[in-house]
């Protein structure tokens, strides 16, 4: 179901494609969710390690990494079995015609780490918190950025096999390799996540398109109050009242469209001048 899309927005929209202009979108866990991948900071994250349950924001620690990294690993490969099940929905697809139509114009940063970007095609993406596709060494020994072997689906209590094991361990130092993904208790870089690069083209846009982010992690709203104090346009896409939606309402040049990425980003992308799917 489209919505008809309101007067200011569209005005907004058609400035930017007719000065042709920089956008960077920025995604989080709401268009993942229309692919039905649960964010894990709710109950389906819960893990329990002996008589304890584990809050995601326990595990997904380099301190719980350190102290147990057996179970940290089978966390993660329960979840990303979740992410392998998924396939990306009509919001990707948007932003890939909406990178076709722009070209080095275009710049999507993500907070999502399961690939869905990548996998419907994007190509100039940032991922700010990593991606689940890969692995590095935990001792940072220089071996690099190296693809997640595959695994078997795994229940919750399985136990790694040897094999397994090997899998996860640095071909480099011999020390175990850790998901390449931006920890709690860890901080933003460049090296790792494209700190600096994301920030940069946040400086440069003349739009930033927010899509399904609630704004919960720093560079993000970084990102978000960067671009509002140079006062570029703003149009948020999510389906409830957020922190970016309350910017987008403060600007001058923004907007706060409300609902899904999949029922809004179609309209918004072919109003920047991406061509519409023939689907
Ligand atoms: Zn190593």
């Amino acid at each position: 179901m489209l919505h008809p899309m309101d007067e200011k927005l569209a005005g907004i929209l058609s400035e930017i494609r007719r000065r042709q202009g920089r956008v960077v979108v920025l995604t989080g866990a709401g268009i993942s969710a229309e692919s039905g991948i649960p964010t894990f900071r709710g109950v389906e994250g819960y893990w329990v390690v002996g008589s304890r349950n584990y809050m995601p924001q326990e595990m997904a620690t380099r301190a719980m990494f350190d102290e147990a990294p057996e179970e940290v690993w089978r966390w993660y490969l329960y979840r990303f079995g979740v992410c392998k099940d998924a396939s990306p929905n009509a919001g990707h697809h948007a932003l890939v015609r909406l990178e076709s139509a722009l070209g080095d114009r275009f710049t999507l940063v993500t907070q999502n780490i399961d690939g869905l970007h990548r996998r419907a095609g994007s190509r100039r993406v940032f991922c700010i918190h990593g991606d689940a596709a890969w692995v590095r060494c935990a001792a940072d020994c220089g071996v690099g950025l190296l693809d997640l072997p595959p695994f078997p689906p795994r229940t919750k209590d399985q136990p790694f096999t040897g094999d397994e094991r090997r899998k996860l361990t640095c071909p480099r130092c011999g020390g175990w390799l850790r998901p390449h993904v931006l920890w709690f208790d860890e901080c933003y870089d460049e090296a790792n996540y494209r700190m600096d690069s994301a920030l940069r083209a946040a400086g440069a846009a003349d739009l930033l398109l927010v899509v399904g982010t609630s704004g919960a992690t720093n560079l993000p709203m970084q990102i978000g109050q960067l671009v509002f104090m140079r006062g570029a346009a703003m149009v948020d896409v999510n389906p409830e009242e957020n922190p970016f939606s309350e910017l987008a309402e403060r600007s001058p040049l923004g907007h706060f469209a409300r609902g899904s990425a999949c029922e809004r980003l179609p309209e918004i992308v072919a109003a920047l001048g991406a061509t519409s799917s023939s689907a």
